[in-house]
């Protein structure tokens, strides 16, 4: 019964509607009068009822001949969607997406199927790590030997690596692409020498056409392993087939590294991934919104873009925590309500005085002489009181210090700004975004100098 019920909707609904909220959900009791389905996701709960429930029910109506009332219920965990808790709200765990095409495709099951270029957003901090990932995937073996992708936690290294081998497999679907990570390595290459299978292992690694290895950093000391692993690179890379490592450091910042296999890393291209600026987190955030046919408003994507500044997971996970929360909550998606779930750690930079004050005056419009003087008009005394505050934070300035660059003033006048806007920070939505983009500001002002 339920898979007519699926057919009928299936040509009734688009296929990301079908896929995302339909596909998801599973009967659980069907009587006479009432028919229960289940769904993992709370979010699809939110969306069937709010939007499908009149498809489902004159679906349902005509295959069984009479009307039932639907219920939908939520069960953490059903089907196996959302195994930990992050993944438990996820409303993007649906594998299929609008943008990727039906035909059926060449897979790696060493890959996740998420991390393909179409999912990348590009931006000044990883255009160039895109553009030789690309065309590492396109002409394997030639320029980039290796591909060396270097960059912080949570930047995107595993995804672009893992779309090297999409693409690839796509382009070529004979091609041996192999993904590890530095850790399964080592592992594999002591089985092997538990089981006195070396040339097995040997073997494997070196009928490799393409060879990601993630995580390279984490071969710093095992001596055994940097000795194979040398010799692995070699074959291979003389055969020319690609080699590309990912690591949270260049070649010659991994301590306990080999001589000759940091000249070895280093020889190909190494290609670094920054901190994506505001801008781009917000294109990302903008991304899996799409992808989950999801509007959010301006507002609410610049408020979270804003609040996580260097981790592009911890950006992606606050955007499923208030996803979860606004549709469990059944509230609207506003800044307001997202707040409190967020809890933004704003995560803060040393900054120069000049650096704050320069923030301030670029993105609120008043001048430093204002700042510095002691006009009384509103819009002036706020920035000055903002100026003050954001000092505190991102310098270590006393008080009275912090008077004397703002002209002179006392240090319980400054006293008084602080905690006014540490208190509107938590009271007043506007203003707790308008510190957070200042702070942002400051960050990457004080960032790109370093
Ligand atoms: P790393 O390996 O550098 O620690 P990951 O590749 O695991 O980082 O990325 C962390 C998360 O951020 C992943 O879910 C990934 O899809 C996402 N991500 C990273 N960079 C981008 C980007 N440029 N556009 C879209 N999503 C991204
Ligand atoms: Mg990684």
């Amino acid at each position: 019964f339920w898979s007519q019920v699926l057919e009928r909707l299936q040509l009734k609904l688009s296929r990301p509607t079908f896929e995302a909220w339909i596909k998801t959900s599973t009967p659980e009791e069907l009587t006479d009068t009432a028919l229960v389905l289940r769904t993992a996701n709370p979010f699809a709960k939110n969306w069937l009822q709010k939007y499908y429930m009149p498809t489902i029910v004159e679906v349902v109506h005509d295959i069984l001949g009479h009307p039932v009332e639907i219920q939908i219920k939520f069960v953490p965990g059903a089907d196996g969607i959302g195994s930990d808790d992050a993944e438990l709200f996820y409303p993007f765990t649906i594998d299929s997406a609008p943008s990727e095409p039906l035909a059926p495709q060449a897979t790696n099951s060493d890959l996740n199927s998420k991390y393909v270029f179409s999912r990348l957003v590009v931006g000044p901090n990883n255009r160039m790590a895109h553009a030789a990932s690309l065309a590492v995937a396109e002409s394997p073996g030639r320029e980039f030997n290796p591909l060396f992708l270097c960059g912080g936690v949570g930047l995107g290294k595993t995804h672009l690596m893992q779309a090297i081998g999409h693409y690839r497999q796509e382009i070529c679907s004979t091609a041996n692409i192999f993904y590890v990570s530095t850790e399964k390595f080592t592992n594999d290459l002591i089985t092997a020498i538990r089981k006195d299978n070396l040339q097995s292992f040997r073997d494997h690694y070196r009928a490799a056409d393409v060879l990601l290895v993630d995580d390279i950093q984490f071969i710093e000391g095992k001596e055994y392993t940097q000795e194979e692993f040398f010799h692995t690179f070699n074959t291979l890379h003389e055969a020319g087939r690609q080699v590309v490592l990912a690591s949270d450091r260049p070649p010659n910042q991994i301590p306990r590294l080999q001589e000759r296999l940091c000249s070895r890393f280093s020889m190909g291209l190494i290609a670094d991934i920054q901190p994506p600026d505001l801008e781009t987190r917000m294109a990302i955030l903008q991304k899996k919104a799409e992808y989950e046919n999801m509007r959010l408003p301006r507002e609410v994507v610049e408020y979270i873009a804003s609040s996580y500044v260097s981790n592009i997971r911890e950006l992606e996970g606050a955007l499923i925590r208030a996803v979860a929360y606004i549709s469990i909550a059944g509230l609207p998606m506003t800044v307001e309500n997202i707040a409190p779930v967020l809890n933004p750690p704003v995560e803060k930079v040393e900054a120069s005085p000049e650096a704050v004050i320069s923030s301030v005056v670029e993105a609120l419009g008043v001048s430093a002489e204002d700042l510095k003087g002691s006009s009384r008009r509103r819009e002036i005394s706020v920035a000055r009181q903002i100026g003050m505050y954001l000092m505190r934070q991102h310098t270590d300035l006393s008080l009275p210090k912090i008077g004397e660059v703002f002209g002179g003033k006392d240090h319980t006048t400054v006293l008084y700004s602080c905690e006014k806007m540490k208190d509107l920070k938590e009271n007043d939505p506007n203003m707790a975004q308008t510190l957070r983009q200042l702070s942002d500001r400051i960050n990457l002002a004080s960032q790109a100098r370093k």
